[in-house]
């Protein structure tokens, strides 16, 4: 190739990678932004539910703190006056004043040593038996005056799920003369969990640690209560957290906070659906992602024009790049880069220790082509005459360019003087054997041309004035084929 290659589209690539970087850049730090927003609206969420659930679960603990301390003064009021049948005349009505304000608290029954009913809130019930229930069972065992509380049973007076606290009476002497219990049912914590704002899928649970099933919920229904759930850490492990559950209820997932009460074996947890959770920052997101795709779009749509520019700016300076070396007429290499290439061929010679040659052509008698033929057919000829010289040089590293005028000049690197002449004398024969009519160049009549060869070491001729030197003793061997009748090839002898 006449030029050294330049990669065209180097800057276009180098500016789609810069656009590409930026790109990547804003599309990664809008998803780390986007991601540590979830996290962050999470861990605000999770804190808002365990505030929740903290508040709940107090509010729990409050209902059975007042459940138990009706149960002490009615069992200190009971073992005062003694808990036998006919001293319950007349208590029903209070029982009910004492519980009927309180919405907590279903009713309060007192039972006998033998299981049957002796007085409640909820008169005509005194054929019912309890025997077989845990409290009684508990309380008939155990001599402790601690509060029992639950398990969740099916109400012996009505049939609704409630939950019970009950503390045991004793005689004078200590032994078992029966049980006060107060029912309190799951519904009245559904209501009150029904005032927070969860939105439409959030629940609250209360669950019982000790069997893990559930003691109240909202949304409240029927079927969910006494459920027993999985048991899990909230019912064992920290006191307080949060975590998501799929819900065994209505299977929506949620995010949760979750206390465990540490007087009454119950937790409370409050949960929000994920997805109503995540509304408002999903809203963001979507929001965001639209600007992000639009600054992006705008982005490459600029950046794409821009490469677009830029690589045709790159195209036409590389043609002006050629322009600026080759010669219009003819397509080869101009004198200036010629002149380059010279001093770069002369310099590699003397570090190489090879020869260097030049052939110096001109064509014969070209001013009477002209004058005979016209300059048209003159620029015509030299087309011709040049393809020619250019056809016969073979070797990589040879070079032709025009000199000036009708003069040609071609570099043979690492040639010796017989190669050089050969080379010479084929171009010469070739422009011969052209057969160019031409009148005014006699003795052959056809258009013929002129050639001086040289050949030098200049790691040795130490003599040489430098490439220069070079151009001289070719310009003077070529006047020397001239002189000796033109259409030869003259050598240049040294000095
Ligand atoms: P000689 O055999 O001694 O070389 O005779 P000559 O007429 O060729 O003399 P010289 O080399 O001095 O003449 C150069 C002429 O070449 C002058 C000009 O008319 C012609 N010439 C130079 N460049 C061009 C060109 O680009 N196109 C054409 N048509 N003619 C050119
Ligand atoms: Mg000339
Ligand atoms: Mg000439």
């Amino acid at each position: 190739m006449l030029f050294p290659s330049r990669d065209a589209h180097s800057s276009t690539r180098g500016l789609k990678v810069f656009v590409a970087v930026i790109c990547l850049a804003i599309v990664g730090l809008e998803g780390w932004r986007d991601w540590t927003e979830r996290q962050q609206e999470f861990a605000r969420i999770e804190s808002e539910m365990q505030n929740l659930a903290r508040s709940l679960a107090q509010h729990a603990e409050d209902t059975f703190d007042l459940a138990d301390a009706i149960l002490v003064d009615i069992v200190d009021r009971l073992e005062r006056q003694g808990a036998e049948a006919n001293s319950m005349i007349g208590m029903q009505e209070f029982f009910s004043e004492r519980i009927q304000t309180l919405q907590a608290l279903k009713a309060l029954t007192v039972y006998g040593a033998n299981g049957f009913v002796l007085g409640s809130s909820l008169p005509g019930h005194k054929r019912v038996n309890v025997t077989n229930t845990v409290f009684f069972q508990h309380h008939a065992a155990s001599p402790a005056r601690k509060w029992f509380f639950g398990p969740l049973i099916r109400d012996p007076l009505g049939g609704d799920w409630i939950l019970t606290m009950s503390r045991r009476l004793n005689k004078p002497d200590g032994t078992f003369s029966g049980v006060v219990q107060v029912s309190i049912p799951p519904r009245y914590f559904g209501n009150f969990f029904g005032r927070m704002d969860l939105g439409s899928q959030g629940a609250i649970v209360m669950f019982g640690t000790t069997d893990g099933k559930i003691l109240s919920r909202y949304p409240y229904f029927e079927k969910a209560i006494g459920i027993e759930t999985e048991t899990s850490e909230w019912l064992t492990g920290s006191p307080s957290g949060s975590r998501f559950y799929v819900s065994p209820i209505d299977r929506v997932p949620r995010l949760a906070g979750y206390q465990r009460n540490h007087v009454y074996p119950v937790v409370v947890l409050s949960a929000v659906s994920q997805q109503e959770a995540l509304r408002n920052w999903t809203l963001e997101l979507q929001l965001r992602l639209l600007g992000v795709a639009v600054l992006i779009g705008i982005i490459c749509l600029l950046g794409w024009r821009l490469a677009r520019e830029l690589s045709r700016r790159e195209q036409v300076e590389a043609e002006l790049a050629i322009l600026a070396a080759t010669d219009g007429l003819t397509g080869l290499a101009n004198r200036r880069t010629f002149d380059s290439r010279l001093e770069i061929e002369w310099l590699r010679a003397a570090r190489d220790g090879i020869p260097l040659s030049l052939l110096l052509i001109d064509v014969d008698q070209f001013k009477a082509y002209n004058d005979l033929y016209g300059h048209q057919q003159g620029d015509a000829c030299l087309r011709k005459v040049t393809a020619v010289i250019a056809g016969g040089v073979t070797r990589p590293g040879d070079f032709v360019a025009r000199y000036g005028g009708e003069e040609i000049v071609v570099l043979l690197p690492d040639t010796n003087e017989d190669d050089a002449i050969r080379v010479a004398e084929k171009i010469r024969a070739g422009v011969e054997a052209l057969a160019l009519h031409h009148e005014a160049n006699a003795p052959t009549y056809t258009l013929t041309i002129s050639i001086g060869s040289v050949t030098q070491r200049p790691a040795t001729d130490r003599s040489l004035a430098g490439p220069a030197g070079l151009i001289d003793m070719a310009d003077k061997a070529l006047y020397q084929a001239k002189q000796s009748g033109r259409n030869r090839v003259s050598v240049a002898k040294a000095a």
